[in-house]
């Protein structure tokens, strides 16, 4: 196992990336006035068509990038699949509104299309918590491990892994491994990787990454608000165990939307950014979603289910990348050649599995994808 000082350092980055919120927070863009708001969204149309780009948007970001993707033929979705979606366009140009690993991820796997991001500062805890020269020095310290890594990782740290998963198939690829006789070393997400560990008993060296938003859902204030709706499932993806065991399901993003729809409910508390309600708002208009607690008690962060790097898209930054060329994403055509083949290993999986990864977003559609998919 790792020595204290390893330890030591990991947990500095760790707390240095949840540092780095307030920074971010600071950095999210004012909502612009109606006026400017219609201004914008018209201008990001029409600049769309005249750069020949395509938008991919995730769930987590605010309402209006994710109608405008869908209005303009780009795609509302994980980062997975906006990356996937974006290969499989003619398009020269896909803008990425989310956080910097999903830009990344999309230009390796679309290395001749420039990709752009209304802001290149927006990250991830979890990126931000795996440093490549530390992750790379931990990986020499147990070569005898296969290296699992999840997507929210910089180009560098997928370069540096035997595998890259999202949370749709990490339950899946770990238990393949584990069947092999494998030993893994998993980054970075800890939660994620306690829960894959309890369910598939394989031997896992975590990295000690969390998510500033999962990690901030509270067992105690869920178990009160389960009370004041007791016919309310828990939906979430890698949060604490405490929060984990009060769940009715446990998924993907996507896996969260299938499992709203299909779960003998109609009303549910989500515990996961509060992006997502708007697509589950407007896919499920009868049902009711309701934001699990992230304050009370032992609460680091009171500002709410929300990522704020994700919240750092926005229209104004968007409309000036496209007007501009501003943001462009570059990767080292060296590690994206590296980091393509553990992402590409996935992808080939999953096709043998008949696992779909690519949720679109439809849930009729989603549903038979992921039937054979377990949590996570
Ligand atoms: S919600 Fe969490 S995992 Fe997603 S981008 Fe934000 S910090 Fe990273």
């Amino acid at each position: 196992m790792h020595g204290p000082s390893t330890r030591t350092i990991r947990f500095e980055r760790q707390l240095a990336g949840v540092a780095c919120t307030a920074e971010a927070w600071a950095r999210v863009p004012e909502a612009p006035s109606v006026d400017e708001r219609r201004d914008l969204k018209a201008r990001i149309k029409r600049l769309l068509k005249e750069r020949s780009a395509v938008l991919l948007a995730h769930y987590y970001v605010e309402p209006d990038l994710q109608d405008l993707a869908e209005e303009t033929g780009g795609c509302v979705a994980d980062s997975l699949e906006m990356a996937r979606f974006g290969r499989a366009q003619d398009a020269p140009t896909l803008v990425v509104a989310g956080v910097r690993f999903m830009g990344e991820t999309a230009k390796i796997l679309n290395p001749e299309k420039r990709v752009l991001m209304p802001d290149l500062d927006a990250t991830c805890s979890l990126d931000l918590g795996c440093p490549a020269g530390e992750f790379s020095a931990f990986c020499d310290e147990h070569r005898e491990r296969t290296v699992v890594v999840y997507a929210n990782t910089s180009a560098a740290v997928k370069a540096r892994a035997d595998w890259v998963v999202t949370s749709a198939i990490a339950l899946d690829v770990v238990r393949h491994l584990h069947e092999q006789g494998k030993k893994i070393l998993w980054a970075p997400d800890r939660h994620l990787g306690a829960y894959v560990k309890s369910q598939t008993d394989a031997d896992m060296l975590l990295w000690h990454g969390a998510c500033v938003v999962h990690q901030e859902f509270k067992a105690l204030e869920l178990e009160l608000l389960k009370k004041e709706h007791p016919r309310a499932k828990v939906l979430h993806p890698e949060s604490p165990a405490e929060v984990i065991r009060l769940a009715d399901a446990v998924g993907s993003t996507t896996q969260i939307l299938k499992a709203a729809q299909s779960l003998d409910a109609d009303e549910f508390i989500v515990a996961t950014d509060n992006g997502m309600l708007h697509k589950m708002k407007s896919l499920m208009p009868n049902k009711r979603f309701i934001e699990a607690p992230t304050a009370g008690a032992g609460a680091a962060c009171k500002s709410c289910a929300h990522c704020p790097w994700m919240a750092m898209n926005g229209l104004r930054n968007l409309a000036h990348a496209l007007e501009s060329g501003a943001n462009e994403i570059r990767v080292d055509p060296e590690i994206g050649r590296l980091a393509y083949r553990p992402i590409d290993r996935m992808l080939a999986f999953a096709a043998r599995r008949s696992v779909n990864v690519r949720p679109s977003g439809d849930l009729a559609k989603d549903g038979a994808l992921f039937k054979d998919v377990g949590p996570a």
